[in-house]
């Protein structure tokens, strides 16, 4: 069949197929332990669904106005103001169907041919292909696992040319739980503010910190520079609201109504109910994502435990979000125990499934070959059979 050229040369999220092939087994009737999904295993906390059932019962089923209904703007607003003490008005936030959808729109209102966005690597599966959606080009800029994988600002500066437009920084990261203290960010602002560059903060993991240090978002570096920032979060991750797809974007008003005018032809509205529901989750007691925290907590340092154990394996410390991200490079090209031979992440994964039955994500979907992702978003049982298993997958 003919296709477009942009949706011809697509592939679908690695992340999701990683999952779809996990899914799949299972679905043969094998016990698969499944490390894939970013995606928290709670369920969403009762007075979120609670809010829910009471605006399906108030009537709240229609459509709502494209950007989102204005008491769940004000409320974004106001949590914004509360966590890092910077004042965005309401025509400055835009409420989309999940965080995807909000970088997708701040990418393609933002970006066309001829620009070049540029992304650090390891980067989350789904920036090149928006990128490349909206018809510019991902300029990838490696870091390494020695500084952490965070990119410094020499080696950004390096990479800015005439036609760089935009920085997108995720910070903490997924896949690597890299973060950035407001030291590092600050030297980072400085070059994108010298080279008046657009910076896409891409801040869903904001408040799954492990290190004690206190979350700095982009827009309020320096002093405050939201002319040229996009702030993008949502509720799935920090609320264990995956399903319900809420996300928002904090922007310059102009860029707000050109997004809001791209949803508008697009997607009409986000979920009417979602965003009553997202409405309790950010305006009200936020112990449910203290809990959440408490447990994530616990299953990073197993994690962390039981990654140091693993042979000829090396990772930064993750100091956000819920993922490992590990080095498995020194195990290609010699058999394992198995006595299979893997050459790079994606045949190492594949072996994994195959002969172990735990799924975790190759490191090349992430524009880092030779580490694999690991999900820590899971029970405490799961990740010590998982571990077992990967263990006696490289030891024997
Ligand atoms: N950004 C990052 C870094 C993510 O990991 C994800 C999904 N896990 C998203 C954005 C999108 O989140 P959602 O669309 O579920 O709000
Ligand atoms: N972002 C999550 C992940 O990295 C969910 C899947 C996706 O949207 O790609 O696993």
């Amino acid at each position: 069949m003919q296709l477009s050229p942009a949706v011809s040369s697509l592939k679908p999220s690695a992340t999701i197929a990683a999952a779809a092939k996990a899914k799949a087994l299972k679905a043969q009737g094998v016990k698969v332990y499944d490390f894939t999904l970013g995606e928290p295993d709670f369920d969403t906390p009762a007075h979120i669904q609670q809010a829910a059932i009471a605006a399906m019962q108030a009537g709240h089923t229609h459509y709502t106005p494209s950007g989102g209904i204005p008491e769940l703007k004000q409320a974004i607003c106001a949590a914004y103001e509360r966590e890092h003490g910077f004042t965005y008005k309401p025509n400055q936030c835009l409420v989309s169907n999940g965080a995807k959808h909000s970088l997708h729109n701040a990418i393609t209102a933002l970006c066309g041919p001829g620009d070049e966005v540029l992304i650090p690597a390891p980067f989350w599966v789904s920036y090149e292909a928006l990128v490349e959606l909206a018809g510019a080009r991902a300029t990838v800029i490696p870091t390494t696992e020695e500084s952490g994988f965070r990119l410094s600002p020499a080696d950004l500066e390096r990479h800015i040319g005439p036609r760089t437009r935009m920085l997108l920084l995720n910070s903490p990261s997924n896949p690597t739980g890299a973060t950035y203290s407001t030291a590092q960010l600050e030297e980072l602002a400085r070059v994108t503010e010298k080279h008046k560059l657009w910076v896409c903060s891409d801040e869903i993991y904001d408040k799954l910190l492990y290190t004690g240090e206190k979350f700095r978002s982009w827009t309020t570096l320096l002093g405050g520079i939201p002319e040229r920032s996009v702030i993008v979060n949502g509720v799935s991750k920090a609320y264990a609201m995956t399903g319900w797809r809420i996300g928002w974007t904090l922007a310059p008003v102009e860029l707000t109504a050109a997004m809001d005018n791209l949803q508008s032809q697009q997607t009409s509205n986000p979920c009417s109910v979602s965003q009553h529901a997202a409405m309790a989750a950010v305006s009200g007691s936020q112990q449910c994502v203290a809990d959440m925290l408490v447990e994530f907590t616990k299953r990073r340092r197993y994690t962390l435990d039981r990654v140091a154990r693993l042979p000829k394996v090396s990772m930064p410390e993750p100091g956000g979000a819920f993922y490992a991200f590990f080095n498995v490079s020194r195990h290609f090209g010699q058999a394992l125990p198995n006595g299979k031979v893997y050459r790079d992440s994606t045949e190492f994964c594949t072996g994994l499934l195959e002969e172990a039955h735990v799924a975790l994500v190759s490191g090349d979907a992430f524009g880092a070959p030779g580490y694999v992702r690991l999900s820590f978003a899971t029970s405490l049982a799961n990740l010590e059979a998982g571990f077992d298993r990967i263990e006696k997958f490289l030891k024997g």
